[in-house]
């Protein structure tokens, strides 16, 4: 038992242990993801009066539009709040009320269940349509299951929603289940599964938030329990002490160094090393502008259609394009055509039932199975940079010949665009670098899926983090091989084939260090990782680095290259990274 600093015992202290993957510290209670609404059993029956009970169904579907609309006030972008007001509009939805009172009346049906029914059969109908309609179909499942929550008395699906600040647990978080994640309340994720290259980590980065992964126990602790979370230590701790709190306050006396970056980024002897920001939508990029980064280096174009049935027009393609490309005048923007599959399926592009999806039909590969889409996009793209001063390069996701990248060259020329590349994301476009160069202009490695490609470790598994790990000598050898096939490139072209980075692996500032010693020249991240990054690299030359990198690459384990690379750069324990 620890003492605490009245004197009085405490609760036994917990310390659990995980991946940090967002640096960061805080001290706040913990809650958990809400699990989801199971379905009220077919034909459960009404008790008490059905006048009642329609009362109650019409009560409980105007309280959860109320608090969807209250939150749609509230969200910190204009994209959340459209989500969130289109869901407020469809729990007042008075036919929706209507028909599950009917069902009241007429079967006897409990609220719960009519309810459940009416949604079921309007999601139906939508879903039979197609097109936009359909799209529609997965929010009115969402407002099913939070009515009945309300009805139930439980708390929403998804993220919990509390005034007050807490530290949000999960078993892994999708996509979907963050993109109205307010960052004032939830001030850190704890995850028991994923990766450091899982979405859970790539949203943490994006949103400044620390974050733990492949936390073992951490469902076990009580909600509402206060735990300490090191996002940088990647640990958990319980009954948090003077200790802990000393080490929040000194976190935020160094962040305050960190809050912004100058648009510059540079080694100490002034060699440039642009920093770029990957993104997803408009109000990313535009975030990402403000932040100061000096362009974009990865738009994922698939966050902008997630949660779509149906292919976005060309029309609406370019219109989400062209909200990015504004925010960066004439600087480089880089645009990734569709990366579906795997974690991020599309219905109109991957095969649900795939037994293996990371090694499926995925990225470039949706071009054999449904042609004409890529060609769209570039279509897309194009319409959009030629309204645009923005530098517009395009690169395919998951190449893995030099045919694939030759064709994708050739498709991106036809749609009248100039520069094309190929992310370098599977072992073998790693080893044939100089043969893909001789075909497009750049690469960009993807040191998530590198990583999970070279080790055979699956990037959302928490229990392979350590696998999963971008300071694996193996991956290293792999940049180190992409960057050499780049240097022959360039000189048989006598032209620079630049070598980017926007895996995560270039938001870790000590890694960041090792890859532009390695014989990188850009790297892309997060936009909140731009301040530190910029920070650490302008405290080595070009020399040091190139010398700390062969440091790393000699190491025989991810913590030995960590923790050699660490010693080297004192300005990180200085900063807290
Ligand atoms: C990567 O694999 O490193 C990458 C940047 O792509 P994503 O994380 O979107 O798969
Ligand atoms: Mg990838």
């Amino acid at each position: 038992m620890d003492e605490n600093r009245t004197g009085q015992q405490s609760p036994e202290k917990q310390s659990l242990h995980g991946v940090g993957v967002s640096p960061g510290r805080v001290i706040a209670p913990l809650v958990h993801m809400a699990p989801a609404v199971t379905e009220p059993p077919e034909g459960d029956p009404l008790t008490g009066d059905p006048e009642a009970a329609v009362d109650r169904l019409k009560a409980a579907a105007l309280a959860v539009k109320a608090e969807l609309t209250e939150r749609a006030a509230r969200a910190r972008s204009e994209s959340a709040a459209e989500v969130l007001k289109a869901t407020a509009l469809m729990a007042g939805d008075r036919a929706l009320t209507k028909n599950a009172g009917k069902l009241v009346a007429s079967q006897g049906l409990s609220p719960e269940r009519a309810l459940w029914q009416a949604a079921t059969a309007y999601a139906d109908q939508m879903r039979a349509m197609g097109g936009y309609m359909a799209d529609r179909a997965a929010d009115i499942e969402d407002v099913r299951a939070r009515i009945v929550a309300q009805l139930r008395g439980e708390d929403a699906p998804g993220v919990p929603q509390r005034r007050e600040p807490f530290v949000l647990a999960a078993e892994d978080l999708a996509p979907a289940d963050t993109a109205v994640l307010d960052p004032d309340v939830v001030l850190a994720l704890v995850t028991e599964s994923g990766g450091p290259q899982s979405h859970t980590a790539i949203l943490a980065r994006n949103l400044g938030l620390p974050a733990v992964v492949a936390v073992a126990g951490v469902l076990e602790l009580t909600g509402g329990t206060r735990v300490y979370v090191d996002g940088a230590a990647g640990a958990v701790v319980t009954e948090p002490g003077g200790t802990e709190e000393q080490a929040v306050a000194a976190w935020r006396r160094a962040s305050e160094q960190l809050a912004s970056f100058d648009g510059h980024g540079e080694l100490a002897d002034g060699t440039a090393v642009p920093l770029l920001a990957n993104v997803g939508t408009g109000d990313d990029a535009r975030a990402a502008a403000e932040a100061g980064a000096q362009g974009v280096g990865l738009l994922r174009t698939e966050f902008c259609f997630l949660g779509r049935d149906t292919e976005p027009t060309v029309a609406e393609q370019a219109e989400a394009y062209a909200e990015v490309f504004a925010a960066f005048p004439r600087r480089k923007v880089v645009v990734r055509t569709l990366d579906a599959g795997a974690d991020k399926p599309l219905p109109f592009l991957t095969d649900a039932q795939e037994p293996n999806p990371a090694l499926g039909v995925r990225g470039y590969r949706t071009d054999w199975s449904t042609p004409g889409v890529l060609a769209r996009q570039l279509e897309a793209i194009a319409a959009a940079a030629a309204e645009s001063s923005a530098d517009v390069r395009v690169m395919a996701p998951m190449i893995a010949t030099v045919a694939e990248a030759a064709h994708f060259r050739e498709l991106v020329h036809a749609a009248g665009l100039p520069v094309s590349g190929v992310m370098v994301e599977t072992p073998a476009a790693a080893m044939t670098a100089e043969q893909i160069l001789d075909r497009v202009d750049f690469v960009s490695l993807g040191t998530n899926d590198l990583t999970q490609y070279t080790m055979a470790a699956d990037r959302m598994l928490g229990s392979l983090a350590e696998l999963n790990s971008p300071w694996q000598p193996a991956v290293l050898r792999m940049v180190e091989c992409v960057t050499r096939g780049a240097a022959s490139a360039s000189q048989s072209h006598a032209t620079p084939k630049n070598v980017g980075v926007c895996g995560e692996a270039a938001a870790d500032p000590a890694l960041a260090v090792v890859l532009v010693g390695l014989g990188v020249d850009s790297l892309s991240m997060s936009a909140r990782s731009l301040a530190a990054v910029a920070a650490v690299l302008r405290t080595v030359d070009t020399e040091q680095a190139r010398r700390i990198a062969r440091l790393a690459l000699r190491a025989t384990s991810p913590q030995e290259a960590r923790d050699t690379v660490r010693a080297e750069l004192p300005v990180l324990a200085e900063l807290g990274l």
